[in-house]
């Protein structure tokens, strides 16, 4: 699985009082959150890939920093802290977005890291992105822009991935808003192919943004032309409050005073309001429907 962590995610994960001021906050808690991850994953038996999310022009600092910790810690592992990184430059000029990130790709490429980049406008909103109301004519992205990056990518390192936009909105809104068109992926893979002459018949690595809220059949599609990482954050979001607010909501008796519930008005509720009963709720919620995406995505270890 991957596990990433947002720039506004990061400093909620150190500490949201702390000053974020030059990004430290933001820096110290992706940090903190992937030696977290290395410490606890292999107690669950389970491979991560530790990620961070959209970087867009004004937090490039952000990540400066990352790639400081990485080095620091390629120097005495012989690997990067983190697995891969996202740079989020869709907003600029699609030169200076490609000149940046095969800049960030070099320093990467020497670490065999990973990088994810964007091009096209996401809809929606997610954590410091909002593209809520942009023209939609502008959320597909053109096969010519995927071959431009291709191209100017594949002679730096191989390990990149390309969120292009097909019409996917960061979020969750009503039926409409944009129409989601996973084909225009195997487009742009027959372009790159056709013109690159490459062996393999799907030569780029795409990533799915704005996953939330899409039908199975989007899903496979998607994948079947070449996605190699889908995010889902909305729908996980609302599946961690879904936890909680039925444990609130069905234990309200017994959490509205210390002391006193339906069973006797000299009960101590200590462990119905105790952080890790309503908690463990959120998470057994929110780790049903990760299951649930899992055979979405194709992505069940087959016995
Ligand atoms: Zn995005």
């Amino acid at each position: 699985m991957i596990l990433q962590t947002t720039y506004a995610g990061a400093a909620f994960f150190a500490g949201d009082s702390i000053d974020n001021t030059n990004h430290q906050a933001s820096v110290i808690g992706a940090v903190a959150a992937a030696h977290y991850i290395r410490a606890v994953a292999p107690a669950y038996g389970i491979p991560v890939v530790i990620h961070t999310d959209h970087c867009a022009k004004d937090i490039l600092p952000w990540l400066d920093g990352l790639l400081d910790a990485d080095e620091l810690y390629y120097k005495e592992h012989g690997e990067p802290l983190f697995s891969s990184h996202m740079v989020d430059l869709s907003e600029e000029d699609v030169t200076w977005n490609i000149q940046i990130t095969a800049k960030y790709l070099k320093r990467a490429a020497a670490m065999k890291q990973w990088l994810e980049m964007e091009i096209g406008v996401t809809g929606g909103m997610e954590d410091t992105v909002n593209h809520e109301h942009v023209d939609t004519s502008l959320l597909y992205t053109q096969s010519r822009d995927i071959h431009l990056i291709y191209t100017n990518l594949k002679q730096v390192s191989p390990y990149f991935s390309i969120a292009a936009s097909f019409g996917n909105v960061h979020g969750v809104y009503k039926a409409g808003y944009a129409v989601l068109r996973p084909h225009l992926l195997r487009l742009h893979q027959e372009y790159v192919q056709e013109k690159e002459k490459t062996k393999t018949c799907k030569p780029v690595f795409f990533v799915f943004h704005g996953g939330s809220g899409s039908s199975a059949q989007d899903y496979a599609d998607s994948i079947r032309f070449g996605t190699v990482k889908v995010n889902l954050d909305t729908d996980l979001q609302w599946a961690y409050l879904s936890g909680v607010r039925n444990y609130v909501m069905g234990k309200k008796d017994y959490l509205a005073t210390q002391v006193g519930n339906p069973e006797g008005s000299d009960k101590s509720n200590k462990k119905y309001y105790h952080p890790r009963a309503w908690l463990r709720e959120a998470e057994k919620s929110m780790t049903a429907r990760v299951k649930d995406s899992f055979r979405d995505f194709n992505a069940v270890n087959q016995l």
